[in-house]
C-alpha cells in the first residue's frame, strides 16, 4: 500500500523530530509539495511547485517506524494537504501505525478538513487564520469564505482539538487584528500568533503586546517565533 501512496504523494521536505510542531508530543514532520495560496511572508516556495519530489512515502515511513519508540506524532504540513485525493489514505495509514495525526491547513478545503475529523483519522488540526476578510486576497492570493467555513466547523464539533494560527502580516494592523479576533477566532481554544519573518515584521514586543490585547478572542493565546 505505501508504494502505491508513493506515486500520488508528493513530499518536498521531512523534519524527522520537532518538539514543537504537534503539542505535546514529539512529532515528525511531513511537508507536501503544492499550495493554493500565494502568502507574501511563504518560505515554503520551494515546495509550492508541485513537480517537485524529492522522498519517497516508504522511505520516509520506514524510519518513522524504526523512531516509534521515541516519536509519537506525525504532522502533516505542506504546501497544503488537503490538495491531495489520497489524502485519506495517507492519513489511515498513519493512524494504522498508533500514531496521533496532526493536520496543517489553510482550511481552504472546508469538507477535506470536515471528512478526515469525522472518519477519526486527525486528533489536532492547526488552521491558518491570515488576515481580515478584505486583506485575504492582499495577503494570500485566496477570498476567505472556505476558510470561514473551516474555522466555523472546528468552533463547532468537540471531537479533536485545533488551533488557529496568524502570522502578523505587516499588512495587517492592530484593527485589522481585532476585527479577525472578532468575526473568525471569537470562541476558539487556542490562538497562535506567530512573528512574521519579512520585512517590515512587528517587533518581539509587539507581538506580545499584541497577543495580549486579543485574549478576550480565545481560551488559549500562544506567542510563537519571538
Ligand atoms: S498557505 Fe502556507 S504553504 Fe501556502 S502559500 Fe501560504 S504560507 Fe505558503
Amino acid at each position: 500500500m505505501a508504494k502505491q501512496i508513493k506515486q500520488n504523494l508528493k513530499i518536498a521536505g521531512w523534519q524527522k523530530v520537532s518538539l514543537i510542531d504537534y503539542p505535546e508530543r514529539v512529532a515528525s514532520v511531513i511537508f507536501l509539495a503544492g499550495c493554493n495560496m500565494r502568502c507574501h511572508y511563504c518560505h515554503n516556495h520551494k515546495i509550492l511547485d508541485s513537480r517537485q519530489n524529492q522522498l519517497s512515502f516508504s522511505s520516509v515511513l520506514r524510519v518513522i517506524k524504526q523512531r516509534l519508540a521515541w516519536v509519537d506524532a506525525v504532522v502533516v504540513s505542506g504546501g497544503e494537504p488537503t490538495l491531495y485525493p489520497n489524502l485519506i489514505e495517507i492519513l489511515r495509514y498513519l493512524k494504522d501505525l498508533g500514531l496521533f495525526v496532526k493536520l496543517d491547513t489553510n482550511g481552504t478545503r472546508p469538507s477535506v478538513v470536515r471528512e478526515v475529523i469525522e472518519l477519526g483519522l486527525v486528533d489536532y488540526v492547526a488552521l491558518d487564520v491570515k488576515a481580515t476578510a478584505t486583506k485575504y486576497p492582499l495577503v494570500t492570493g485566496m477570498a476567505i469564505d472556505s476558510v470561514l467555513q473551516t474555522a466555523e466547523y472546528l468552533k463547532r464539533q468537540n471531537r479533536i482539538s485545533y488551533q488557529f494560527r496568524t502570522t502578523l502580516s505587516p499588512y495587517l494592523n492592530h484593527a485589522d487584528l481585532l476585527e479577525m479576533g472578532k468575526m473568525i477566532v471569537c470562541g476558539a481554544k487556542t490562538w497562535q500568533i506567530q512573528q512574521c519573518r519579512c520585512e517590515n515584521a512587528y517587533s518581539s514586543d509587539d507581538v506580545r503586546k499584541i497577543a495580549s490585547q486579543l485574549e478576550r478572542y480565545a481560551k488559549h493565546i500562544v506567542v510563537k517565533g519571538i
